[in-house]
């Protein structure tokens, strides 16, 4: 890791040869004015993206846009609109910002290599932060956040919050949908799985539609 470091466009981190960044602590780039509620009024949109990835498995990587990085979970059953499903999310390295654009192959012959499509993408609001700022500190370190979500296919209240239990020995946390007029009982995986992007489904996407490269990401 200590050979291959990387700047992100924010944010200071080190990138690992699987593109993946690494958090630093520095400081907020955002100003704030004490009251947490300007900050926010302040505050460009966060973003939030789902990348359906084909991998050695699949999964669904739900990523947040945080102090700059994409924190990630991976959820192996993808996001549920419906109340009473608890989809497991393990929470994998923090991504580049930029990677929230990133639709094709990544190339070799490891775990993450395989097909990515941008299932759903869009804007969401911490509704428990207090502040946009440092919030891998403030909010994501007590383990349960809650917020809004407003993208494509995904809307309204959600919580995502660490379990206690460490299955396969992962930081293991719960992606859940609070009832609202966005929930409901359909199975939005299968039932929109299409690219928010290119309209395609993962089985359509080539390397025409993008090859990773790490040096995009350094
Ligand atoms: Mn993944």
């Amino acid at each position: 890791m200590a050979g291959l470091p990387g700047a992100c466009i924010r944010r200071q981190c080190t990138i690992d040869q699987n593109g993946n960044g690494r958090y630093d602590k520095g400081g907020c780039r955002h100003k704030s004015t004490g009251k947490a509620g300007e900050a926010l009024r302040n505050k460009k949109e966060l973003l939030f993206v789902v990348q359906q990835h084909q991998a050695m498995y699949l999964h669904w990587d739900f990523r947040l846009e945080m102090d700059g990085l994409l924190v990630s979970w991976a959820l192996p059953d993808g996001p549920s609109i419906n109340p009473k499903e608890k989809r497991l999310a393990f929470r994998v390295e923090d991504h580049d910002f930029r990677y929230k654009d990133f639709e094709g192959i990544i190339p070799g012959n490891d775990y993450a290599s395989g097909k990515v499509l941008i299932w759903d993408r869009g804007s969401y609001e911490p509704q428990n932060a207090g502040t946009v700022c440092n919030l891998h500190e403030k909010w994501l370190s007590t383990g349960r956040l809650e917020l809004t979500l407003h993208g494509t296919k995904l809307k309204g209240a959600w919580i995502i919050y660490r379990t206690a239990a460490k299955l396969y020995g992962e930081d293991t946390w719960c992606l859940c949908k609070k009832a609202d007029t966005f929930s409901g009982t359909v199975e939005i995986v299968t039932a929109a799985p299409r690219s928010v992007v290119s309209g395609k489904t993962i089985g359509e996407i080539t390397a025409a539609d993008g090859v990773f490269d790490l040096n995009n990401y350094r």
